[in-house]
């Protein structure tokens, strides 16, 4: 089974429009992964039908049982991140800043504290108008661990394409080159980096290639809006020239990427010449990441 990761090293891009319409094109079984659990958007140009969801939990959080506690504060003395207060003799966790260490619960004389599991996220399995299996997520708002969150969709995706003996995973990474990116790329055999020509753009290309570098995974690039400066996209070929990676495709400024995304469709189901050259670059992926 071939894993493909999609990266961008921002948002806006046009990263997930072209990975949706992948999914249009391809004949092959494929699974796709939407890991960028932060902003998860692939399912709107898909088909966003739910077939089920799981909870994903991440570590633990302190959970006072308040007919048990007497107020005595040496949960709040001892808790190194200020995160549980007592107030009319009554210990409250700051949930937001609760590290699930567990010394509050070792401490509490009258065992009022237990550690429960944090749910961090929802794992959710969509059904496609393609018919190909998508899984997302959503983070749980203000957790810090959506690093773990898209490993654990990786994970589940995986275990998909062994029951459905899929021949390709294929991942809409997220953007920028945090935590989620690089669990993102772990696995992976090949990645497709989707830029655009702008300074801020080729410096982010930049960024995401070298973190892709430590990983030495095969890389190809789409340049997208090709067309909007023509001698930062001759620097981006340059670059690619430099580092080994090809130039998968271009594409040059289109308001179909607008209207598709309004339509909640994939830009080659918006027209005939887009879907072929969907296809040609699907051909190209799959040649390359042999
Ligand atoms: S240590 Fe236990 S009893 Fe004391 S304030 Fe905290 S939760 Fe309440
Ligand atoms: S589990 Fe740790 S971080 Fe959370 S309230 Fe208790 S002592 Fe503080």
């Amino acid at each position: 089974m071939n894993e493909i990761v999609v990266l961008s090293g921002k948002g806006g891009t046009g990263k997930t429009s072209i990975t949706g319409a992948l999914a249009s094109v391809a004949e092959e079984k494929v699974v796709f992964a939407d890991s960028d659990v932060d902003a998860s958007n692939l399912h709107l140009i898909l088909g966003d039908e739910i077939i089920k969801q799981s909870e994903f939990s991440s570590g633990y959080i302190a959970t006072v049982d308040s007919y048990l506690c007497t107020g005595c504060n040496i949960c709040e003395q001892e808790c190194a991140y200020d995160s549980i207060h007592v107030q009319n003799k009554r210990a409250f966790v700051d949930t937001m800043f609760c590290e699930g260490c567990g010394l509050c619960a070792k401490l509490c004389p009258e065992k009022a504290i237990s550690m429960d599991d944090l749910v961090a996220g929802n794992i959710i399995y969509y059904k496609t108008r393609f018919g190909i299996p998508l899984l997302g997520a959503s983070m749980t708002a203000k957790r810090e661990r959506s690093g773990k969150l898209v490993s654990e969709v990786k994970s589940k995706a995986r275990e998909m394409c062994k029951e459905s003996s899929a021949d390709y995973l294929l991942v809409d990474g997220p953007p920028g080159i945090g935590c989620p990116a690089i669990a993102s790329l772990g696995g992976a055999n090949y990645i497709i980096l989707v830029t655009e020509p702008t300074l801020s753009g080729f410096e982010d290309l930049k960024r995401v290639f070298s973190l892709i570098k430590f990983f030495r995974i095969k890389t190809g690039i789409i340049i997208n809006k090709s067309d909007i400066n023509e001698t930062i996209a001759d620097d981006i070929k340059a670059f690619a020239e430099e580092n080994r990676s090809i130039i998968l495709d271009e594409f040059r400024f289109d308001s179909i990427f607008i209207k598709s995304v309004r339509n909640r469709k994939t830009v080659s189901e918006e027209s005939k010449e887009m879907k072929v050259k969907i296809e040609n670059l699907w051909k190209k992926i799959k040649e390359e990441a042999k």
